[in-house]
């Protein structure tokens, strides 16, 4: 099943790396005590220190510490006790400083593991590290013809960079590896996971080589791409650039580039930097983090269940398919949802309703679950109905839809429209045998081997009920008295 690209000189294999850069969830910033809102005036949430006043000292906020260790922790990695914010020297406009501070050779996190969900099977992607760091400010070119303004209110906002090992070999590998990064990050409370905001940015480390070759090629790094979807078109377009190049005699050169989503291209930026570029060093108004053993074991008590162990759950545990289960888990507030729905009633049943019915009009107005039109309590009702035989699943859609259309308590709209299942055998068989009597010519033709008109009797039965009675009862009834 594996994802390969059919050049004039034979298949090529694409190797990706991606680096995230994902915002940690706090009210403050790494090193200062100014706010991180999102969408607040330009420079209204900047201190001495993020604008870089000669004699500002960073003090460290211990709530990204935290924050990054148990990412750490969910990702299965390596907590590593001893890490060092280092000074990575580069000049840019939005960032005063002139550096950013990073960790470079000793980060906090260490190696780890995220496990994607394919189609063809799950499939382990390794972490290499994960440090933390601060954002840059931001330049507004848009805002007048001439001049460029400097937005400050991101800088020195706190990141955690988490970058995987050269594992992923498609672009759809590599969407999953972002969905799922960003799915385990929000159940963990770490990072609110939101792309369209850059709160979760993504930068693609793109190589490809011929199938067979174990050497890894030149890379080029796409930067800060802001879409799941964009990830992957991104990808696809770059190994198919570098496909070409080498196909026409020529060489990937090292370099960053740019994805433009409108015209669906890469461009180069820039060559890219090696690390001694940047001259790190150990920044000296940082002592290095030493942490104990027992602050990490804390953080790991408090984990809450994440996707994958939920996804488990809900096969081991309330028998789902492993497909519906995957979709559940996907975002906590889906899983959370169905939980509830499940929860009063019957689970299958509940992840079918979830997945399909609720989901329908949910996509249909575009709206998320936090804003369903029906709540998980009132669901759960309505699917504890069809369960216990209260209503057939073909009348609870009629319910639904008033549910969805004008509320109300699915038990009370039963009641107010008359709509409980026949479930009383006499009820049933009286109605067969007028329908019987009604159409002889009918009964005569399945008695003659025409078994078809079953169907056409079963389809008199509902209507004649109104879509009440019990289905399979009026199945077994009509075999029998017809038989
Ligand atoms: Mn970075």
């Amino acid at each position: 099943m594996s994802y390969l690209i059919e050049g004039e000189t034979g298949d090529w294999e694409v190797v990706i790396g991606l680096e995230v850069h994902a915002q940690i969830t706090s009210k403050a910033k790494l090193f200062s005590g100014a706010a991180t809102e999102f969408g607040a005036e330009p420079n209204s949430q900047v201190s001495l220190v993020d604008a870089a006043m000669p004699g500002m000292l960073p003090v460290i906020n211990e709530l990204c510490i935290e924050q990054a260790v148990r990412t750490g922790l969910g990702l299965n990695a390596k907590i590593n006790l001893h890490s060092v914010f280092e000074r990575k020297n580069y000049f840019y406009p939005d960032l005063p400083q002139g550096y950013q501070i990073s960790q470079f050779l000793e980060p906090i996190v260490g190696e780890g593991v995220v496990t994607l969900d394919m189609p063809e099977g799950p499939r382990d992607i390794g972490v290499e590290r994960l440090h933390m760091e601060q954002d840059a400010g931001k330049s507004l070119h848009d805002q007048d013809p001439k001049c460029t303004y400097i937005d400050l209110n991101r800088s020195g906002v706190a990141l955690m960079e988490i970058v995987s090992k050269p594992d992923l070999r498609s672009p759809a590998e590599a969407g999953e590896y972002v969905r799922k990064l960003r799915a385990i990050v929000r159940y963990l409370g770490t990072c609110d996971g939101n792309m369209e905001q850059g709160s979760l940015r993504c930068d693609a480390n793109v190589s490809v080589r011929p199938v067979g070759e174990t050497e890894l090629r030149t890379r080029a790094e796409i930067k800060n791409i802001n879409s799941v979807r964009f990830v992957m078109a991104a990808i696809e377009h770059e190994a198919e650039r570098q496909i070409e190049l080498y196909e026409n005699g020529g060489e990937v050169v090292q370099e960053t580039r740019l994805y433009d989503a409108i015209k669906n291209e890469t461009r180069s930026m820039r060559s890219k930097e090696e690390a001694h570029d940047y001259r790190y060093f150990p920044d000296p108004d940082l002592l290095p983090i030493d942490l104990e053993q027992s602050f990490v074991d804390k953080i790991k008590a408090s984990l809450p269940e994440l996707p994958d162990a939920t996804h488990q759950r809900f096969v081991d545990d309330l028998g789902l398919a492993n497909d519906d289960a995957v979709t559940l888990v996907a975002d906590k507030e889906t899983a959370d949802f169905f939980e509830a729905v499940a929860s009063a009633s019957e689970p299958k049943l509940a992840a079918n309703w979830v997945l399909h019915e609720l989901f329908a009009i949910l996509n249909k107005d575009g709206l998320s679950i936090a804003d369903s039109p029906v709540s998980s309590a009132a669901l759960g009702k309505l699917v504890a109905l069809i369960a216990d035989d209260t209503i057939s699943g073909r009348i609870a859609k009629d319910v639904f839809e008033v549910m969805v259309t004008d509320g109300g308590d699915p038990e009370q709209i039963v009641e107010d429209k008359g709509l409980k299942q026949i479930t009383d055998t006499g009820e049933i068989e009286g109605m067969i045998d007028q329908l019987i009597n009604d159409n002889p010519d009918q009964a005569q033709q399945y008695k003659d081997g025409n078994t078809k008109v079953a169907g056409w009797f079963v389809g008199q039965m509902m209507k004649a009920s109104q879509g009440k009675a019990n289905p399979q009862m009026v199945n077994d009834l009509l075999k029998k008295k017809l038989g």
